[in-house]
């Protein structure tokens, strides 16, 4: 099948890659040359706009920061909604605010272009692999036909309802990576300083009860000091932007995503932004005056 794909950043290279892999045809485009041409190199074809993905493919993909970067690739003059034929499928796999994914499919709906929301987790590691999970909100038959699709790139697909429920469920997600990032860069810090190897109590604990896919993807980067992004501290400032406006709107305080919500901003002001969300564990070393790592 012939795939547009547009975003081509940390998930959206090994996600293209990997439709590639499966054997379908993918014409890419991204604003950042580099990226696609490390697409091509792989087996893709380069577009020199939206609108040449849009004109040449029925199917496209978008995997972009946030929802005003998917407005702009849908409406934009040239855009998907100029130039994409009645019909289209769009599946917008960016996490973006579930009001705006309403919108977007609002309005590409007059132009008879379809649109499904399904944002994704697992992050880099599992694009790679082909193991995301990810969240559909959208029609039945549309969720349907981009199946065989999206099993390319995952481990699990789930339809959790119409459209904007798919970054419902990445929000509640978000909300859950947030706060256990958050609750392990305190224990680390707690362990460090009270001079115990915060290793060892990775190795001790991550068995039991507190133990998450988050603990063992993130304890190794905070013992190694690496803060090369995987996910960035700049995109989950965003998640809990649209986690706080979504909650709030719909009459949920959250207490818990507030806090690291302001731990994350702190971290931006100290131009961590770019970091990874498990920089998290630098904001506790400050208050405590101390340093995680290995013995
Ligand atoms: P990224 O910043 O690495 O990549 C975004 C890409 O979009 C960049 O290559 C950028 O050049 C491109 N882009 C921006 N505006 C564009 C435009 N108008 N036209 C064409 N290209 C444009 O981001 P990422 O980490 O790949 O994340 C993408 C989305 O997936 C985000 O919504 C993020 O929240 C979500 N997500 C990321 C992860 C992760 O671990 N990185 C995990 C799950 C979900």
């Amino acid at each position: 099948m012939k795939i547009g794909f547009i975003g081509l950043g940390i998930m959206g290279k090994p996600m293209s890659k990997n439709l590639l892999k499966a054997g379908h045809e993918v014409l890419c485009f991204d604003l950042n040359k580099a990226a696609v041409d490390e697409v091509v190199a792989a087996g893709a074809k380069a577009a020199g706009s939206v609108g040449e993905v849009a004109g040449e493919c029925s199917f496209i993909i978008t995997m972009l920061p946030n929802s005003p970067q998917v407005a702009a690739v849908a409406f934009d003059k040239g855009g998907i909604a100029d130039s994409a034929k009645p019909g289209t499928l769009v599946v917008d796999m960016s996490s973006i605010a579930p009001l705006a994914a309403r919108d977007i499919h609002n309005r590409l709906k007059e132009k008879g272009i379809r649109m499904l929301d399904a944002p994704v987790s697992g992050g880099e590691p599992k694009a790679i692999d082909g193991s995301l999970s990810v969240m559909i909100g959208g029609a039945q038959a549309d969720f349907d036909e981009a199946l065989p699709v999206l099993k390319a790139m995952a481990g699990s697909v789930v339809r959790v309802g119409e459209i904007g429920a798919g970054n419902i469920a990445k929000l509640a997600n978000q909300i859950i990576v947030a706060v256990n990032i958050a609750g392990l860069a305190e224990a680390m810090t707690l362990s460090a300083k009270a001079g115990v190897d915060p290793e060892l109590v990775f190795e001790a604990i991550r068995g039991g009860l507190a133990g998450s896919t988050v603990m063992n993807a993130k304890a190794p980067m905070m013992l190694d000091r690496n803060i090369k992004p995987g996910f960035k501290i700049n995109l989950h400032i965003k998640d809990l932007g649209n986690i706080m406006d979504t909650g709030h709107g719909v009459g949920v305080p959250l207490p818990l995503s507030a806090a690291v919500l302001e731990m994350m901003h702190a971290l931006r002001v100290e131009n961590m932004g770019d970091a990874d969300h498990s920089a998290l564990v630098r904001y506790y070393e400050k208050l405590a005056n101390c340093e995680v790592k290995r013995q």
